[in-house]
């Protein structure tokens, strides 16, 4: 793991010095939460850090403003501001975030050793960062909750011609009459009870496209408690962080 060093200021730039085993290089980093980190590796000669922080300041001001700028116009009001750790309850994954400028057009992420996520290039473009971000989360929903529905599917013989994964305003899912299932990326951020609530809700509107007193029979049948789970359902959006519900 790593440790945190005392806050450090250099003229009007503060800063934190961060020990990290895995770090091979010196690098910077900026969030909202932690402001500027810079991480080092083990035995690196500290008094190299003020003349890296001193080349870096055009960008650590550039940065910083475009924070500043959102707090003042009010943006982080709505807690939108880009994550420094994404908690995906859904699927039990805990991972950190971090943001780091590169001078090439564009936001890529990378997935780093243990749940550490890393984005990197024009950083402080934070629409750039969202959508990155949201790919992501479309790709680890993708991983995660396809197989997770199809292996409930398997387990109780319904039919499931495709899944797809889509980022959706107000639905958790859907179930079209050719049997193909849409699951919403935010369901990645629920408790993994209200997860497999919605996915047997989905897998029996393979058997009856209604609501039913025959529909919810059949999903009494795989969720005993799925009345508990449709009424917390109704509260489930506070579960999704502000950054991901922001509209585009
Ligand atoms: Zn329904």
């Amino acid at each position: 793991m790593s440790k945190d060093g005392p806050g450090q200021t250099l003229q009007d730039i503060s800063y934190t010095v961060r020990v990290s085993r895995r770090a091979r290089y010196a690098r910077l980093k900026i969030s909202p939460h932690e402001g500027l980190v810079i991480v080092v590796p083990e035995g690196f000669d500290r008094k190299l850090i003020p003349g890296i922080v001193e080349s870096r300041r055009a960008w650590i001001t550039k940065v910083r403003l475009s924070f500043d700028r959102r707090r003042v116009s009010g943006v982080s009001d709505t807690g939108a501001e880009l994550p420094s750790s994404i908690d995906l309850a859904g699927i039990g994954e805990s991972w950190r975030v971090s943001y780091r400028n590169e001078p090439r057009p564009g936001v890529s992420v990378r997935e780093s050793g243990g749940e550490e996520l890393v984005l990197a290039g024009a950083v402080h473009d934070h629409a750039l960062c969202r959508s990155a971000l949201e790919g992501w989360l479309k790709r680890r929903a993708r991983a995660k909750l396809e197989p997770q529905l199809m292996r409930l599917a398997s387990i109780h013989d319904f039919k499931v011609s495709a899944v797809s994964i889509r980022k959706q305003k107000s639905r958790w899912g859907s179930c079209s009459s050719r049997g193909t299932i849409s699951l919403n990326l935010k369901l990645l951020f629920l408790p993994p009870l209200l997860v497999r609530y919605i996915m047997i809700h989905e897998l029996c509107h393979t058997l009856h496209m209604n609501h039913s007193v025959r529909y919810w029979k059949s999903v009494a049948r795989y969720d005993p408690d799925f009345a508990v789970h449709d009424r917390e359902m109704r509260h489930a959006w506070r579960f999704v962080p502000a950054w991901v519900s922001r509209p585009d």
